[in-house]
């Protein structure tokens, strides 16, 4: 048996389970192996259903029987019954006002129920109980871990632990737990029946170097699977998660420390601004840059000069004064010659200098000067960016332009110097190709082949921070140098999220906000509060201000969904508030099902103003700036993360007037309540993000979706002893052996893993 093998073609699995196991991603013996469980179940604490009693606290596991949606006698309450089946008994359990339950837990499904038991007409039974699905029923000698010399009555005993894996509808716990056993059992690693972990086996091999297992103390491949399907005891489960943890950002890091290594071998412009040169551009505005923003441009320009190119990102909130630094980076690049060209070192140019510039629009010079693409993700943001960049270059005689599939702008016009003009798209790109547009702003358009550049020599990229390396290959032409990268983003996440996924860059925060702006009042509203809320929302509005309304889902539920349930939706909700709260205002929509020319044209409504309450789902989180929305209000924040909802709340910051933004729950749970209260006290979003890490489970932190990393790597960015530890031997590894050659079984494992997928 070898790991790559199918494993339809190793066990017997019928259609339908081959069906279920796609659809997890699962089709090969290591893809089961490496299907890891989401918790365990501890059997030691079920209660015997022998010797019930009245007010008792148990804990039962078993399967559903008899499940279905009924009604109240008397009271005509909508309810779920059903009949849990344990190994020592049955016992009967009612939900009331939770029919869904019985679709959610149909015929035959494995769960573990918590509640008291109740009694009527002599009959026990559990009203309302704890109900989720459960990994499987053993019976006492199901353990992998049986020990056959037994316990002191020579009887053999089982472990407790069992796994509950992540389902998909069709594969159950126990079904994935039975499959791994056999594959245990026939062969794939070394017999385990002895309780003695045991080495790796024959078929498999471990692709971590022995000496860095070793350090790091951890178990080798072959035990690590076994204690992580079939633990005896939650210490080497724990000390298996913690080595696929490792595996699974090291992988990342070998990656990113490769990729790394090849960018940094590649010729690239050499670029030295002199202080004059910044100095001038700075002191044309009647700001200083905050310490975060000068300790930015010195990163930056530290990166621009030499032989490497720079890869960096540039993370800090929204209003942080990210495209500043973006600006007064790009005007160092388009007032450098290409050094071939210069005798001395370039200076901040001198007015006979910007005079010969302005000549520029003539045609009579040569462009020669580098130029700069900034790229963003829509067309509103990449319009926001050039409307600052106009803002930001007004009077500079250096030519920006946008190019989006809606058309061409360019600034500044000859008309009007201080504002802009637009042009055919032809035109553009006969300009971008002579250089004489040094600074060219738009979406995807920008990296399109048609887009010729003379002398490319620096990307931003906003808001595309797992994209940006790719981007700029895709902009880079095989004949010139590699431009310098700066990826920002204002999406805050955890430091050692950061040093994973953009392992391959190198990180300046932007932790400091300019002074002066009025922090946003931020406040958690019980049910009790909304009418005062929508009280205060109506004034904002007839005082000529804007508000978002954000909800946690798109349409009307799926009615086996119990968390769906209770959340509003974006379509109900737009209706409600149109109808019977605020019917003398305008009230859009904008969700992600909607057609993009939709959501554009919502949002230019509502940038606009002729839409005054905008009801939405997160998808306004990304960059849309309407500094006329002062008040935010949140429904169902409790299903947000903390850092999501700082992103939310960012929306309503661009404004000189006083931001608010009111978050809804109907959570009684303390710990919810504890987490929204961090959200009224943060100084900025990263100690969000770290909070968010630490508070929420594995399971919800949607690493896989977001990021591309699993829940287990997800845990490991708790750790960032781990993640650092995970970088520093890919780096020692990379920088002595690029391409493994001594690492043979490593190599093939990195390329098995194929790229890391995102959504
Ligand atoms: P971001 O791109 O990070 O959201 P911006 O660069 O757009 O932030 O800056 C937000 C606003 O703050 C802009 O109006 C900008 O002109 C202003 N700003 C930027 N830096 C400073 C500073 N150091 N002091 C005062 N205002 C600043
Ligand atoms: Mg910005």
């Amino acid at each position: 048996m070898n790991l790559s093998d199918k494993l339809s073609e190793t066990l017997r699995v019928d259609e339908s389970h081959t069906k279920a196991l796609t659809r997890l991603g699962v089709t090969t013996v290591r893809d089961l192996f490496y299907h890891f469980p989401a918790r365990y179940d501890d059997l030691s604490g079920a209660t015997q259903t022998g010797s019930l009693a009245k007010g008792q606290k148990v804990t039962l596991y078993g399967t559903i029987s008899k499940a279905k949606v009924s009604k109240g006698w008397k009271s005509k309450i909508p309810m779920a019954q059903a009949t849990i089946n344990t190994v020592s008994g049955k016992v009967k359990a009612v939900w009331f006002h939770q029919p869904y339950i019985a679709k959610m837990f149909p015929e035959g499904a494995t769960v573990k129920v918590e509640g008291t038991i109740s009694e009527r007409s002599g009959e026990f039974y559990l009203s309302n109980p704890a109900i989720t699905h459960a990994s499987v029923i053993p019976d006492e000698t199901d353990s992998l871990f049986v020990q056959e010399d037994g316990d002191e009555h020579g009887e053999p005993t089982a472990g407790t632990l069992f796994p509950v894996y992540p389902e998909s509808r069709g594969v159950t716990s126990r079904w994935i737990y039975y499959a791994i056993k056999k594959l245990i059992k026939g062969g794939a690693l070394a017999t385990a029946s002895s309780g003695v972990p045991p080495e790796a086996g024959k078929q498999i091999v471990d692709p971590l170097p022995a000496d860095v297992l070793k350090r790091l103390n951890l178990p080798s491949l072959g035990t690590a699977l076994v204690w992580i399907h079939a633990p005896e005891n939650n210490k080497d489960a724990d000390a298996a998660r913690k080595r696929f943890a490792f595996e699974e950002i090291f992988f990342i890091q070998l990656k990113k420390q490769q990729e790394r290594h090849m960018t940094d071998s590649l010729p690239t412009w050499d670029i030295r601004p002199t202080k004059e040169s910044v100095d001038g551009f700075l002191s044309k505005f009647p700001f200083k840059p905050t310490s975060a923003q000068s300790k930015a441009l010195e990163d930056i320009f530290a990166d621009f000069a030499g032989t490497r190119a720079m890869s960096r990102l540039l993370e800090g909130d929204v209003g942080s004064g990210k495209t500043f630094v973006a600006a007064a980076t790009s005007f160092a690049v388009v007032t450098t010659r290409p050094p071939k060209m210069v005798q001395s070192g370039p200076a901040f140019p001198k007015k006979s200098d910007l005079q010969k510039m302005a000549q520029v629009a003539d045609g009579k010079q040569d462009f020669g000067n580098l130029q700069v693409a900034l790229m963003a993700p829509t067309e509103i943001l990449a319009t926001q960016h050039f409307e600052s960049f106009v803002e930001l270059y007004r009077g500079l005689p250096i030519n920006v332009a946008l190019i989006t599939s809606s058309g061409c702008k360019k600034f500044p016009s000859k008309l009007n110097p201080n504002g802009w003009t637009n042009i055919s798209r032809s035109q553009l790109l006969k300009w971008v190709a002579n250089g004489e547009i040094p600074i060219l702003i738009g979406t995807h358009a920008l990296i399109q082949k048609t887009v010729e550049w003379k002398h490319l020599a620096y990307i931003i990229i906003d808001e595309q921070h797992r994209f940006g390396t790719k981007q700029r290959a895709a902009l880079a032409r095989k004949d010139k140098n590699l431009p310098h990268l700066l990826s920002m983003t204002a999406t805050p996440i955890p430091r050692t999220l950061a040093l994973t996924i953009y392992g391959d860059l190198d990180l300046t925060l932007l932790d400091v906000m300019p002074p002066g702006r009025k922090p946003i009042i931020t406040k958690n509203v019980p049910p009790s509060g909304r009418k005062e809320v929508y009280e205060h929302l109506r004034q904002e509005l007839e005082a000529g201000r804007q508000a978002y309304v954000i909800c946690p889902r798109i349409d009307a539920p799926d009615e086996t969904d119990e968390m769906a349930l209770q959340a509003k939706s974006v379509e109900e909700e737009a209706k409600r508030l149109a109808r019977e709260v605020f019917p003398e205002f305008s009230v859009g929509v904008l969700h992600g099902k909607m057609k993009s020319e939709k959501k554009e044209d919502m949002m230019k409504a509502f940038t606009e103003g002729s839409i005054k309450i905008l009801v939405a789902t997160s998808v306004v989180e990304v960059g849309v700036n309407v500094p006329n929305a002062t008040i935010i209000l949140i429904e169902g924040a409790e299903r947000f993360g903390l850092s999501q909802l700082h992103q939310l709340r960012g929306r309503v910051l661009r404004s000189n007037h006083q931001a608010y933004c009111y978050l809804f729950t109907e959570s009684k749970s303390q710990p919810t309540l504890d987490r929204l209260k961090a959200l009224t006290k943060a100084a900025n979003g990263f100690e969000l993000a770290e909070h968010d890490l630490m508070l929420r489970g594995s399971g919800d932190l949607s690493g896989k979706k977001q990021w591309g990393v699993s829940d287990i790597g997800m845990e490991a960015l708790k750790n960032l002893k781990l993640v650092e530890a995970a970088r520093a031997e890919a780096k020692r590894i990379v920088e002595s052996d690029v391409f493994l050659k001594k690492y043979p079984e490593l190599q093939k494992a990195l390329a098995e893993r194929g790229e890391v997928h995102f959504e």
